[in-house]
């Protein structure tokens, strides 16, 4: 797998969102409460990427097993009412084993319009995961999609990816789109193999895992760090996009942005966003299929 660190050069495409949008808003909400590392499933660790708290992580944790469970109780409700006050379709990002401990919220996710993209089955990374044992999560995440909410994902996105993810992908088939990228501000084509492959690129600094990362010099330590931060990579973004149309992405999970004081903060963005003129929220499956229907060839 090769990386390109040119991609659109200087000269950075004018691409046209639907209606003329400056900007597509991109809401990403992480499913995967459930399907952590916890010795209860059978892993040597529990989850150490927790709130706030030093983690022994050798043994069963009730309290970080807790703390997932609130997101899949509690955090996923308020997200989707949120989104629902503001008319505003997302992209769920599904692991398997949490829509199926779960299959009634799974079952509103899709209800609601949103998007089911698969996430894994477990929320694990792909670091050394071999190639038949990724192929076999890839089919195990798409089946436990599928017959949760009663579609088929169309978009997949790794918790950490390998070099085989994206091969694997398309020798599968139905997929769109990945989001196994952080490296633009728009979709782009990348190589696999020799054929085309659209990847839909994520975020890494306008996500609420800074609420858990409050030890490290980038984490958030107060619920308005992230409204600043979305409000403000908003504000660059729509300013640029008058011009060159842009995309933003907002990422969010249960356990967290599920949390009253955060949650109040992404109303207050949604609130802020609703008032601009030019602004498409859309789901990645709807960004995935404007492109291939506009953009398939070189841009
Ligand atoms: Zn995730």
């Amino acid at each position: 797998m090769t990386r390109d660190l040119v991609g659109y050069g200087g000269n950075y495409p004018v691409i046209r969102w639907p209606e003329g949008a400056r900007i597509a808003l991109s809401l990403v909400v992480h499913f995967e409460e459930g399907a952590e590392q916890t010795p209860a499933d059978g892993d040597r660790e529990a989850e150490r990427f927790v709130e706030g708290l030093v983690v022994e992580g050798r043994r069963r944790d009730l309290n970080i097993e807790s703390m997932f469970e609130y997101g899949s109780r509690r955090g996923i409700w308020r997200l989707l009412d949120l989104l629902d006050k503001y008319g505003a379709k997302a992209t769920f990002l599904c692991c398997g084993l949490a829509m199926e401990r779960n299959p009634v919220a799974a079952r509103e996710i899709v209800a609601r319009g949103h998007e089911a993209c698969g996430h894994g089955y477990r929320w694990v990374p792909y670091y050394d995961v071999t190639r038949d044992r990724q192929r076999d999560d890839i089919r195990r995440t798409v089946a436990a999609v599928e017959a949760t909410t009663g579609r088929r994902p169309v978009g997949w996105s790794s918790r950490v990816p390998n070099a085989d993810t994206r091969g694997l992908l398309i020798e599968e088939g139905g997929f769109l789109y990945d989001s196994d990228s952080y490296g633009d501000d728009l979709p782009h084509h990348v190589d696999v193999g020799g054929r085309r492959w659209l990847t839909i690129p994520h975020t890494l600094d306008v996500t609420d895992e800074r609420f858990w990362a409050i030890w490290q010099s980038s984490g958030y330590t107060n619920p308005g760090n992230f409204l600043r931060s979305m409000t403000a990579c908003f504000d660059s973004l729509y300013m640029e996009g008058e011009t060159r149309p842009r995309m933003m992405s907002v990422a969010l999970r249960p356990r967290i942005s599920g949390r009253p004081s955060r949650a109040r903060q992404l109303d207050l963005f949604l609130r802020y966003v609703s008032g601009f003129p030019g602004v498409w929220v859309a789901r990645r499956c709807d960004i995935a299929e404007w492109w291939r229907t506009h953009y398939a060839g070189p841009v």
